[in-house]
């Protein structure tokens, strides 16, 4: 699994009058922890939804390691990403979740169906296949004792690894994750935090971070990117942020100004 760098540039949203993404430039490197922090309504998720390609862009480039995905659709992409309220498929169990991006991708309509396995070889060795690297993922996340459960029996950390888990089944270069951990308890945030960073350091993924909450930015990037009106006003080590704002409003955000 390698991560691949990101580099956006000039990089405009209009919804009708309104620009909500002003010229956004940002490189980010192989395998890096970004972490995109502003006050809400500021772009966050506007951004992160044009680079995993679910809304155009008015204006501007995306290249993902050398390649231009702005005629890519989000499956092209290479990409995976967790939503603030994550999805999962009710009816099904942990197992079946993690595994649905794998079966989508390897796996014809009719291959999917319940007794294609018993009829073809060939189904029977892609889904064995499946079922390592879901355990695999699962071992990863911790999530082995829950994988005959549906999402009804999880409780919401468990129910976010499972999301995380699904998301990096098919070893994305590129995870984005949105606010991942607003709804939980401070406890379980903090756990899930620390989780995610060794996530991070053991599959070299390139991580791009939302949040609004300064401690957790500065607990867990590489750089973080301090986002205000639809525009970077400042990317660089969470250290330097804290010590050398560029702007009043940055440090106001991250809570230095005097
Ligand atoms: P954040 O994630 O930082 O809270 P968003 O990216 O969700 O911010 O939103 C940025 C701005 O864009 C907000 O002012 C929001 O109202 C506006 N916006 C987002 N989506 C749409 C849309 N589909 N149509 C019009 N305005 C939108
Ligand atoms: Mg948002």
């Amino acid at each position: 699994m390698a991560g691949q760098s990101i580099d956006i540039m000039n990089l405009e949203k209009r919804f009708d009058r309104t620009q909500v993404l002003k010229r956004i430039n940002l490189h980010i490197c192989e395998g890096e922890f970004l972490t995109l922090l502003g006050p809400s309504g500021c772009g966050k998720s506007t951004l992160l939804r044009l680079l995993a390609g679910f809304e155009p862009c008015t204006g501007g480039r995306i290249l993902i390691g050398d390649r231009d995905v702005a005629p890519l659709p989000p499956k092209a992409r290479d990409i995976a990403m967790v939503f603030q309220s994550y999805a999962l498929y009710p009816h099904m169990t942990v197992r079946a979740n993690i595994a649905v991006p794998l079966e989508m991708s390897r796996l014809s309509f009719r291959q999917r169906l319940p007794g294609a396995a018993i009829l073809s070889s060939k189904v029977r060795g892609v889904r064995s296949e499946i079922a390592k690297e879901v355990a695999t993922v699962a071992k990863q996340l911790g999530l082995e004792a829950l994988m005959d459960r549906k999402p009804a029996q999880l409780s919401g950390g468990q129910r976010q690894r499972v999301a995380v888990g699904r998301a990096i089944v098919r070893h994305p270069a590129v995870f984005l994750m949105d606010e991942p951990l607003s709804n939980l308890d401070a406890k379980l945030r903090q756990q899930l935090r620390e989780e995610i960073v060794d996530l991070h350091r053991r599959t070299g993924i390139t991580f791009i971070y939302v949040t609004h909450d300064q401690t957790e930015a500065m607990a867990m990037s590489d750089r973080i990117a301090v986002m205000e009106g639809g525009e970077i006003r400042q990317c660089a080590a969470p250290k330097e942020i804290y010590d050398r704002p560029d702007y009043l409003s940055v440090a106001r955000f991250v809570g230095t100004s005097a």
